[in-house]
């Protein structure tokens, strides 16, 4: 027999004996599941109950009022906060409540704080460089040669956020839109599956706005994103499915104009 069999039908060289695949395990269609996550500050329940699952390629918009846990649940996906009960998985594989932030962020998740958080005194081209995967950046004289794949990411990018012509702009003369794009860029950099954005619009003027919407939909079509959000007409630009979370636990599912229409949304949120 010259052929050896291979059990899973490949050759040799192919995963066989080695550690299994890295990355995440999307093969159900799901790239978040949040079960039962409670969330306690001391006798307080910032989230309570909560169950969530977002499907790889989808936009979720969660919306709520102040207070409602929004940016605890990013917490707990991220790793910053531990669900005090219930679990959290990143596709199939990642148990999250296990995992380090820094391991979070290296298995593919990316998360833009509601305050931008760029490095003021550096460029636009080096901040973006910093955010490179750590084993990709840059060794011997600082930018002059680039990792093939980083140059592929930062030119993708770059036209992404339309930053092109300020790449030596210090970070700290951009407008505040200009800032937050950026760091929408930095989070781009390191090539997240799992992108999530904690209030991107806020305080930005309408252009801004609309072009951070436009950001949002060609993002769309390469990662799974979760954006939270107050503004409605961004948020009705840019949804398909939108949760609303009040008190800590879902509130209501569906399109913007369902829960819209939705009376405990009219009462606890919305208002009359
Ligand atoms: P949202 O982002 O929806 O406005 P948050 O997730 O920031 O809400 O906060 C939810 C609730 O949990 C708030 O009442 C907040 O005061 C409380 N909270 C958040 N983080 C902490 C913490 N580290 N310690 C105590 N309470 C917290
Ligand atoms: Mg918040």
């Amino acid at each position: 027999m010259s052929e050896i069999i291979q059990p899973h039908g490949g050759h040799a060289s192919e995963g066989y004996g080695r550690p299994k695949e890295q990355g995440a395990d999307f093969s159900h269609g799901i790239a978040l599941y949040l079960e039962k996550v409670s969330v306690w500050f001391d006798s307080f329940r910032a989230l309570n109950d909560l169950s969530l699952y977002i499907e790889q390629g989808e936009l979720r918009c969660i919306i709520g009022p102040n207070g409602a846990g929004k940016t605890t649940l990013m917490d707990v996906i991220t790793g910053k906060t531990r669900p005090t009960e219930g679990s959290a998985f990143f596709g199939q594989t990642y148990d999250l409540a296990k995992m380090s932030t820094e391991q979070i962020a290296e298995s593919g998740i990316g998360r833009k704080f509601q305050k931008p958080t760029v490095f003021e005194n550096f460029t636009v081209l080096e901040n973006l460089l910093l955010a490179a995967p750590k084993d990709k950046r840059v060794t011997k004289s600082f930018f002059s040669k680039l990792d093939a794949e980083v140059q592929i990411a930062l030119d993708q990018t770059l036209e992404q956020i339309r930053l092109k012509e300020l790449v030596k702009k210090p970070a700290g003369l951009l407008s505040h839109g200009q800032k937050q794009w950026l760091e929408i860029g930095m989070l781009l950099m390191q090539r997240p599956k799992l992108i999530l954005l904690d209030e991107p619009v806020a305080g930005m003027t309408d252009a801004e706005t609309e072009r951070t919407a436009e950001l949002c939909l060609e993002l769309k079509k390469e990662h799974t994103l979760v954006v939270v959000e107050h503004d409605m007409s961004f948020i009705d630009t840019i949804s398909e499915k939108v949760t609303v979370l009040a008190q800590g636990a879902i509130l209501a599912e569906g399109t913007l104009a369902e829960v819209q229409a939705n009376e405990d949304v009219i009462e606890k949120y919305l208002g009359r």
